[in-house]
C-alpha cells in the first residue's frame, strides 16, 4: 500500500505470517488486467460465461422470497445432503449415507481446504500432480503441510501418469494424495487404469485420497467419469469433493461438498464449522432440486455445447499455428507456442494481448515444481463462454504468425 510516511518501527510493520509469505496476486488479476488494457478477449480465466438453468435460478430467487434465508446446518440442508447422495449412488454406483457421509461447503475450495486442515499435521506432505490447481499449494501451506508436486508426463498430443514417478514420490512424512480429474490446468481425465495405478500407490503406502471432481459431468467424446473413490477398497480411504459452480454455470454461489467415509467428512466438519460454519441457504435448496430433477439432462446440454466450443478452439489454435493437446474433460485446452516461434508460454502470453486482442494463462502459472521444458511451453486457454466469443477469438488469433 502506498504510504507517503515511514511507517513506524514497530511489529505492526511485519503482518504477515511466515505460511503466506508465498501467497501473490494470482496470475489471474494479472491476465485481467493485461486485457481489459488491450480490449482483449480473456480466455485465460475460467470463470464461465454461459448461463445457468432457468429452474435453478427461480428457485433460488423462490427460497429467498419464501424466506429461506437463515444459517443452515453446518454440515449442510438434508434436502441437499439427500440430493448429493442420491445424485452420486445413481451416477456411480457408490452409497453414502447422506447424515454421516456427506458434508456441504462453500465451494469445492472450502472442502479442500478444510480437508488439508483437518487431515495434515505441520510437515507431512501432499501428494499431487504437476501442474495444478493454485489453491492446493495455499491450502497445504495453510495446514503447515508440503506440497510434493510429481510432474505429468506427456506422450505424443496427451499427458499421463508417470506411476512410478509418483510411487518414488512417497515419503514417511506423505499423509494424503490430492487428485483432480478432469484436470485443471491440462484438460486430462484420468483413465480407469491410470486411477487404478493412482490406486495402487494408496493402498501400498496407507494414503487418504481427496479428490477434486468439480468438472465430472464435463468429460467429452463420451468417455464418461470415472472417480477414483470407485476403485476397489478405495472409497473407505477417499474424500470426493465436487461443486454446483461448474456443473451448473453458478460459480459465485459457492456450493460445494465433500462425500467418504465419516471418519473423513467428519473431520472436515470440525474444521468447516470455524471457517465459514455454513453459508447459502437459498443456493444449497435450489441445487438440491436441481439435483433431485433435471441433472442427467442440464449436464449432457452443458457437455455437448462445451465440446462444441472445444472444437471451435482447438481448430482455430491449429489454424493459427499452435499445436494443441487432448483435452478431454473441463474447461481448458493446452496449446504449445513453439509453432509460432515462442520458447516460452509467459512470454507468448504477456505479448498475446497487444498482438491478437486475445488473453491466456501460461502453464507455468500452475507449476508448482522446478521449470518443466515440456510444460513450460504451454498455454492455457479457456472455451467455457459463448460460442460467439470463443469464434470471435479464434478468428482474431488466425493469420497473426503465419500471414
Ligand atoms: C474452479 C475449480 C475449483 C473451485 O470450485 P469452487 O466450488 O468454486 O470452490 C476447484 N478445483 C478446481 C480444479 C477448479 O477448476
Amino acid at each position: 500500500m502506498p504510504s507517503a510516511q515511514p511507517l513506524p518501527p514497530t511489529p505492526t510493520r511485519l503482518p504477515r505470517a511466515d505460511r503466506i509469505q508465498n501467497f501473490r496476486p494470482s496470475v489471474f488479476t494479472e491476465t485481467r488486467e493485461l486485457a481489459e488494457r488491450h480490449g482483449a478477449i480473456d480466455l485465460g480465466q475460467g470463470a464461465p460465461g454461459l448461463s445457468a438453468p432457468r429452474a435453478l435460478l427461480d428457485d433460488a430467487m423462490a427460497a429467498i422470497a419464501e424466506g429461506h434465508n437463515q444459517y443452515p446446518p453446518a454440515a449442510g440442508l438434508p434436502e441437499l445432503r439427500r440430493a448429493i447422495a442420491d445424485s452420486r449412488l445413481r451416477r456411480s454406483g457408490i452409497r453414502y449415507d447422506a447424515d454421516r457421509e456427506v458434508v456441504v461447503t462453500a465451494g469445492a475450495t472450502e472442502a479442500v481446504t478444510a480437508a488439508l486442515l483437518a487431515l495434515c499435521n505441520p510437515g507431512d506432505e501432499v501428494l499431487t500432480l504437476d501442474p495444478c490447481y493454485d489453491a492446493y499449494e495455499a491450502a497445504a501451506s495453510l495446514a503447515g503441510a508440503r506440497l510434493v508436486a510429481v510432474p505429468l508426463a506427456t506422450e505424443g498430443d496427451r499427458f499421463c501418469l508417470d506411476e512410478a514417478a509418483l510411487r518414488a514420490a512417497v515419503t514417511p512424512r506423505t499423509r494424503l494424495l490430492l487428485l483432480n480429474s478432469p484436470h485443471n490446468p491440462t484438460g486430462k481425465a484420468f483413465t480407469a487404469a491410470e486411477l487404478a495405478a493412482v490406486a495402487r500407490v494408496c493402498l501400498d503406502h496407507e494414503l487418504t485420497a481427496v479428490t477434486d471432481e468439480v468438472y465430472e459431468h464435463l468429460v467429452y467424446d463420451g468417455a464418461g467419469h470415472h472417480s477414483l473413490a470407485s476403485v476397489p477398497d478405495m472409497r473407505e480411504r477417499t474424500l470426493v469433493v465436487s461443486s454446483a459452480g461448474k456443473t451448473f454455470n453458478v460459480t459465485g454461489w459457492k456450493v460445494g461438498w465433500a462425500c467418504g467415509p465419516d471418519r473423513l467428512v467428519g473431520a472436515v466438519l470440525s474444521v468447516k464449522q470455524f471457517l465459514t460454519f455454513a453459508s447459502g441457504t437459498p443456493f444449497q435448496l435450489a441445487v438440491a432440486r436441481m439435483l433431485g430433477d433435471e441433472e442427467e439432462a442440464w449436464t449432457a446440454e452443458l457437455r455437448s455445447t462445451l465440446q462444441r466450443h472445444r472444437d471451435l478452439l482447438r481448430t482455430g489454435l491449429e489454424q493459427a499455428g499452435l499445436r494443441t493437446y487432448r483435452c478431454e474433460g473441463g474447461y481448458f485446452l493446452q496449446a504449445d507456442v513453439r509453432g509460432v516461434g515462442y520458447l516460452d508460454g509467459a512470454r507468448f502470453c504477456r505479448d498475446l494481448p497487444a498482438r491478437a486482442g486475445v488473453a491466456a494463462i501460461p502453464c507455468s502459472a500452475f507449476r508448482h515444481g522446478p521449470q518443466n521444458p515440456h510444460t513450460d511451453r504451454l498455454v492455457r486457454f479457456s472455451f467455457c463462454k459463448p460460442a460467439d466469443v470463443v469464434r470471435e477469438a479464434t478468428s482474431r488469433l488466425t493469420g497473426k504468425w503465419r500471414a
